[in-house]
């Protein structure tokens, strides 16, 4: 006989640390209820995207982001794409914008030039502050 509460796998928060621990199985093949099986497909499909903290937007990165006019989401998503980002750069630097607006579009150029624009004035920040605040000795 099996306890209607056991739990036949482990529970894990979005990080992907144990919550709760299985409950051991015996090898005697378990009867699902629908309400397992619902339980399992929930488990195995549902894709736990990263939520952007600044705007609380979830955020896909295989895909642009779907708030096409939130600079949190844009900005998060460039942060998580230096190889990208990289690339951008160079292509710019080439003076390729032409090229970067055919594969990815007007919005993704303009977006990415606002991200290196506030990386650079964060860059020029700090800068600034470790000059104003020198090291006390
Ligand atoms: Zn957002």
């Amino acid at each position: 006989m099996n306890e209607p509460n056991e739990k036949t796998y482990d529970i894990v928060d979005s990080d992907g640390n144990l919550v709760e621990k299985a409950d051991k199985v015996d090898s005697e093949e378990k009867q699902l209820t629908s309400g397992d099986v619902k339980n399992l497909h929930k488990l195995y499909t549902t894709v736990r995207l990263p939520v952007v903290l600044a705007c609380k937007h979830r955020l896909d990165l295989h895909e642009q982001p779907r708030h096409r006019n939130c600079e949190h989401c844009w900005f998060a998503w460039f942060n998580q794409h230096g190889e990208i980002v990289k690339q951008l750069d160079e292509m710019h630097a080439d003076g390729q914008d032409a090229v970067i607006v055919q594969l990815q579009g007007k919005k993704f150029l303009h977006r990415w030039k606002q991200f290196m624009s506030t990386i650079a004035r964060w860059k020029e920040e700090n800068e600034k502050t470790q000059v104003d605040t020198p090291e006390a000795s």
